[in-house]
């Protein structure tokens, strides 16, 4: 028997359409029905295979349904948790995938207080710098990690059937409190986004702009991948977590003060000594990842 008989997936792109496909690949899920922005975007999910119904309104999504997957950009949280709450039936499991919790948190007691035993916040780690549903991959959480952030108030059972889909999607799951888990996620995720987009953007507004970016080889590549990210999705998050953003920002300028006072004051083997530990820091983490960092 399927885990589950009747997924719906607000917001089909490349999160909420990988995982309709890694538990349609599975054989987990009977079918989906897909809520979204605009009806284009819909009607190519459908055309992929990705949902196999576009939901024509909220009340019919979400009759007979087992299990609710938010995936929009964490600003959009609040106002689509108000809706589903007018048509939520008692027992649909939910969950999300923002990548910040705390403001998740807030919206779910905001917008869902009559629905917490079944409100199982999640953040898969795992993505890549495209977004839509033409990039959905049902492979996308193979051998990565789930952040599963339970709320006091949910339901054991609710929070078993939220960590089973996500290990059927070919994830590990870890429990994380949702402020513990966007300080993480400012130091080792949201900091290496700005960097690369603060470097982008101030080499491509100088004037010898296209002169810079036809030397750039594959340390730019690989430093820049992630600028190609959705900006609507880093603004969201972002403006979510500002207040650890900014500390781990201050710790970096920190870090870059550092470095700038060892080069004027011509310290090579300071410096040297700096870059061999943060080698060996890098090397060690490479190794004790579970996945082909290459991946990441
Ligand atoms: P995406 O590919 O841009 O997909 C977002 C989807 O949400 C789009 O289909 C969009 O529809 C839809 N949407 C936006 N506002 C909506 C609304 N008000 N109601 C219904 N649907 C709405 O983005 P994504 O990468 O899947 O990211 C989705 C979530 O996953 C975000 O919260 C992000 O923080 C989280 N996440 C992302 C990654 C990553 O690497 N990308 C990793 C982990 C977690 P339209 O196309 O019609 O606008």
């Amino acid at each position: 028997m399927a885990l589950i008989n009747k997924l719906v997936i607000c917001g089909v792109g490349l999160i909420g359409g990988s995982f309709a496909l890694a538990l349609k690949n599975k054989g987990e899920v009977r079918h989906v029905v897909g809520i979204g922005r605009t009806q284009a975007a819909l009607a190519r999910a459908v055309k992929l295979g990705v949902i196999d119904e576009a939901g024509a309104d909220l009340p019919s999504a979400l009759a007979g349904a087992d299990f609710v997957l938010l995936s929009v950009p964490v600003g959009q949280t609040d106002a689509v948790l108000e809706s589903l709450a007018l048509h939520l039936q008692a027992g649909t499991v939910v969950t999300d995938v923002g990548s910040t919790k705390s403001d998740v948190f807030a919206a779910v007691y905001r917008r869902l207080d009559a629905h917490l035993a079944s409100v199982v916040p999640s953040h898969p780690i795992a993505g890549t710098e495209r977004s839509g549903v033409e990039a959905a991959n049902a492979a996308l959480f193979e051998g990565k990690r789930t952040v599963v952030t339970p709320l006091p108030e949910n339901d054991p059972a609710a929070v078993e059937k939220v960590k089973a889909a996500w290990r059927a999607c070919g994830a590990s799951v870890v429990d994380m409190a949702p402020q513990d888990h966007d300080r993480v996620f400012a130091a080792v995720s949201h900091l290496p986004h700005l960097l690369a987009y603060g470097l982008v953007h101030d080499l491509a507004g100088r004037a010898n702009a296209e002169l810079l970016f036809s030397h750039a080889a594959s340390g730019f590549r690989d430093f820049t991948r992630i600028a190609a990210s959705s900006p609507e999705m880093w603004r969201d998050i972002c403006m979510a977590n500002r207040q650890a953003i900014v500390s781990e920002l201050d710790q970096y300028l920190g870090e870059l003060a550092l470095i700038r006072s060892l080069l004027l004051a011509d310290n090579g083997d300071r410096l040297e000594l700096l870059f061999q530990e943060a080698r060996e820091a890098r090397t060690r983490w490479g190794e004790k990842t579970l996945f082909d960092i290459r991946d990441i």
